[in-house]
């Protein structure tokens, strides 16, 4: 199956797509994570990338447009693929169309994850990653057996710069104002499954589950 995960900052993501690429056997591609990537090999890219992510602007679409195509073509991606975080704008649906008519492909699903905003700050401003295997966890909801310490390698959690308080402002802000078009958007082709993003991360992966089936 093609399938966008869609949703605001902090909506959970990253979270469901990791748990429903597993269940699906299917490549979870997220353009945040690809760039956070590209920023800390020092690239061209990254270089080109940072100063719009730490502000909690979107990176230009050319250059996320053109990350994407590249792993699009890649074989592992024939069989189906999850992206998360892509597309953020109209114009990237548009291109992601264009993208996936080149090989005969059309996308199947829009799972739109719906978050109320309250609940989105407290989450973005709980999380907390693991910069060596990516791991993501949050303070309260979803916190590590030890304190500070990933579960999975034993690296010391950090809070990604963009989730300090006043940049979650501007991300969620830029969500309403280049983002949310694309509910209506997938609303229009027929492609769009919303789903409640509020409750145990289990219970959102089931919701999830039931959408796609
Ligand atoms: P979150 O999961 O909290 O919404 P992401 O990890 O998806 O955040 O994205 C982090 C940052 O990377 C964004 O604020 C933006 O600067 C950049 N980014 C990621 N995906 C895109 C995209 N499709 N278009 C433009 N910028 C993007
Ligand atoms: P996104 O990729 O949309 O920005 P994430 O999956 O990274 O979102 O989740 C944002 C934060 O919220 C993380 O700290 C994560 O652990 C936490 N989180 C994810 N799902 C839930 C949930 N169902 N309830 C409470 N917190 C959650
Ligand atoms: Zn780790």
């Amino acid at each position: 199956m093609y399938l966008v995960m869609l949703g605001p900052p902090g909506a959970g993501k990253g979270t469901q797509a990791a748990l429903l690429a597993r269940a699906r056997h299917i490549p979870h591609i997220s353009t945040g994570d690809m760039l956070r990537g590209a920023v800390s090999d020092g690239t061209d890219l990254g270089r080109a990338a940072a100063q719009y992510m730490e502000r909690g602007d979107l990176v230009p679409d050319d250059v996320v447009i053109g990350i994407t195509r590249d792993r699009l073509k890649a074989s592992d991606t024939r069989r189906g693929f999850l992206l998360d975080g892509f597309p953020r704008t109209v114009s990237q649906a548009e291109s992601l169309d264009a993208i996936l008519a080149e090989t005969d492909r059309a996308l199947h699903l829009v799972l739109n994850l719906d978050v109320a905003e309250g609940e989105l700050i407290r989450r973005l401003t709980g999380r907390r990653v693991c910069p060596k295997c990516g791991e993501t966890y949050h303070l309260v909801f979803s916190p590590p057996r030890a304190l500070g310490t990933c579960d999975c390698c034993g690296q010391d959690l950090v809070q990604r710069e963009d989730d300090k308080e006043s940049t979650v402002r501007q991300r969620l802000q830029v969500y309403q104002r280049q983002s949310k078009p694309l509910v209506e958007h997938y609303l229009q082709s027929g492609l769009l499954a919303t789903v409640d993003g509020v409750g145990t991360v289990e219970q959102i992966h089931n919701r999830v589950l039931d959408a796609i089936t």
